[in-house]
């Protein structure tokens, strides 16, 4: 049995219909993304969303800034993102150089144009179960779970990790599909107790083979949203050989969570568009 949920397959009919609906609307929603320094890593997740954003028929512009600049500059410039009509998302490409005022930089974008779903306004409205813009990668691991026909309702999730980007907003869209939750982080005792439990269990912690056969029962869902690189080789969190022979369904890594981070992204450019016009 093919038990594997492909983020790349599903992310490519995500990005299909988001093309098709641009294309058949004649609109050209618009995303820029600002960059402070030149981290590698940044460097590559940012040419990724490009690619992705120009194939679907998104406009895509990088402001890229020296990090020898004042966080005003960066903040200015923010302000005049947001007076631009045709300027639908502004995204901060994180993390930004030691020095500069993360929370303060991301909240100078207005709430509609924040495509990264970090400012406290929606925030604040996704803990509300108001209409707001969600943060792409706990959104990707929700249309993967709905791609794949995993009904969450009345199920035990467990998730491991509570960072502000993943799992927190994770726990959110998980009990608005009336699941019960167990978060385990950093300071928990006995994880397995835990995910030996769930039907579903969702990792997001950035450590190599944290989940083992061992820790979950025959016929689990396994989400690995980590991207961690051991001997040059990238891996997630969950110790995929072994855990893919329980479970019924699991994604990899590379070519599962990730994929549809990117096209989650596109997504809420869109759906900015639509909610600025
Ligand atoms: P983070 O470092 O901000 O948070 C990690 C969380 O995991 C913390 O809440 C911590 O308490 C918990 N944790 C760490 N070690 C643990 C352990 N041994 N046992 C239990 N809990 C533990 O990281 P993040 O930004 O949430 O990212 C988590 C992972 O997901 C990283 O590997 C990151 O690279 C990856 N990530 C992937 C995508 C994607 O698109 N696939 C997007 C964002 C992050």
């Amino acid at each position: 049995m093919n038990n594997i949920i492909s983020g790349t397959e599903a992310s490519k009919v995500l990005r299909g219909r988001i093309r098709m609906q641009i294309e058949k609307e004649r609109i050209a929603p618009s995303l820029v993304v600002i960059q402070v320094g030149d981290n590698k890593a940044s460097n590559i997740y940012i040419r990724n969303k490009k690619k992705a954003c120009e194939e679907v028929g998104i406009k895509f512009e990088l402001i890229k800034f020296n990090e020898t600049i004042s966080e005003d500059v960066v903040i200015n410039e923010i302000k005049r993102l947001n007076e631009d009509a045709l300027v639908n998302g502004i995204l901060v490409q994180l993390p930004l150089p030691s020095g500069f005022d993360e929370g303060k930089i991301i909240n100078t974008i207005k709430p509609v144009k924040d495509v990264d779903g970090l400012t406290y306004e929606n925030v604040g409205n996704l803990v509300l179960e108001n209409e707001c813009l969600v943060p792409c990668t706990p959104l990707a691991v929700m249309e993967l779970l709905k791609m794949y026909n995993v009904n969450l309702s009345r199920k035990n999730v467990c998730l491991i990790g509570r960072s502000n980007l993943v799992g927190k907003p994770l726990i959110q869209l998980l009990l608005k599909q009336d699941a019960t939750v167990t978060i385990c982080h950093s300071k928990s005792i006995d994880i397995k107790n835990y995910t030996k439990m769930a039907d579903v269990v969702i990792v997001a912690a950035g450590h190599p083979n944290l989940v083992t056969k061992d820790m979950v029962k025959d016929g689990v869902v396994v989400i690995d949203v980590g991207i961690n690189k051991e001997n040059d080789v990238l891996c997630g969190d969950v110790a995929f050989d072994e855990v893919s022979k329980k479970a019924s369904l699991i994604t990899p890594v590379p070519g599962g969570v990730g994929p549809m981070t990117v096209a989650c992204l596109l997504k809420n450019t869109l759906k900015a568009y639509e909610i600025q016009n």
